[in-house]
């Protein structure tokens, strides 16, 4: 590895599979990204996200040699030691998928797995353009994670999966999380849970998300165009990610904390609310010592936080 060679990065959503070449400055050369039909189970997918690295070479014009290493952001739990998946919620069927000697032995190259949106956090930390030393990341998408920087590092704790934001309870007696748990945010918070609760709510209410295939955009854009309903479950989503962020501000001082993820697609309409309700409800020294913004990276975050762990584990190595 020189200093010079670029890494490939790779993104395994619920949603959508992405990779990418990132030169160390944290410029994209290339971006592609294709649906993970998850359904598919593990072996079909891991096959198309190896054949979606080799498209991002090629389309950066670069051969494998000319790589350093791969970092891969993958949903939660994982051991980002040897890079094996743990059974994700948002994963079903990835109970001990080797996803480290899968892609290292593809590439050839050594491949560091992380947590997606930890991987996030230090992305947005290195290549976000904030300058600041201490953030909290947020990806609102398939499911909910977070991942927290403190005076420029990146917190992991004693297993090395720490920062499980997702799963920090906000109703103890509340929903069933797909952890295991109840009352998680992610039982909340998250795309997927948009969707369930959205059509829960809608049986015999007239809405007009009723015969349609509710998804998150779906009750975003309902919402929007003024339904009861859909409303009710964005406002619902956006106080409890309010709250959740005014106790992340509590916890963590930031300077700042970002929001990533598919859900943030829907811009300010999720932004504002969430903003004001976290720096309201946060306490005041905290508030005034904090801001809550979007990512700049869109659908790129989880490629570039891929890319940042890379990076970090090469200079670590
Ligand atoms: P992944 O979880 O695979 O990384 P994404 O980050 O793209 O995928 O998140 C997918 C989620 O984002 C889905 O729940 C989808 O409905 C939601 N989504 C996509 N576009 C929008 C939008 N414009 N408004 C609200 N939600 C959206
Ligand atoms: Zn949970």
């Amino acid at each position: 590895m020189t200093q010079q060679q670029p890494v490939l990065a790779l993104d395994v959503g619920g949603t959508k599979l992405a990779a990418g070449a990132v030169a160390r400055d944290g410029t994209m050369r290339s971006f592609c990204q294709i649906e993970t039909a998850v359904g598919e189970g593990p072996t079909a997918v891991v096959k198309r996200l190896l054949d979606l690295g080799d498209q991002a070479l090629t389309e950066a014009h670069l051969s494998i040699d000319e790589v350093g290493a791969v970092g891969v952001g993958c949903g939660g739990p994982l051991d980002p030691a040897t890079g094996v998946i743990l059974g994700p919620p948002g994963l079903p069927g990835w109970d001990a998928v080797p996803l480290g000697q899968l892609v290292a032995e593809r590439f050839g190259d050594p491949a560091y797995v992380e947590n997606d949106a930890t991987a996030a956090a230090l992305g947005e930390y290195r290549w976000g353009g904030w300058g600041v030393e201490d953030l909290v990341y947020l990806t609102v998408s398939t499911g909910f994670g977070g991942g927290i920087v403190a005076s420029g590092n990146l917190f992991r704790g004693a297993a090395r999966q720490g920062g499980e934001l997702g799963h920090v309870v906000v109703d103890w007696q509340g929903r069933q999380c797909g952890c295991g748990a109840r009352g998680c945010a992610e039982a909340y918070v998250s795309g997927t849970s948009i969707a369930r609760r959205a059509t829960e709510a809608v049986a015999g209410s007239g809405s007009t998300l009723t015969g349609l295939p509710i998804t998150a955009k779906a009750v975003a854009e309902h919402a929007r165009a003024g339904d009861r309903i859909a409303r009710e479950i964005w406002d619902e989503t956006t106080a409890m990610l309010g709250r959740m962020v005014a106790v992340l501000i509590n916890v963590c001082e930031p300077e700042l904390v970002v929001l990533g993820g598919g859900v943030t697609r829907a811009g300010a309409q999720l932004l504002d609310p969430v903003r004001e309700a976290a720096l309201r409800q946060a306490m005041p020294p905290a508030a005034r010592a904090c801001d809550v913004v979007l990512s700049h990276h869109g659908d790129a975050v989880g490629v570039l936080g891929a890319a940042a762990i890379a990076y970090e584990r090469l200079e670590d190595a």
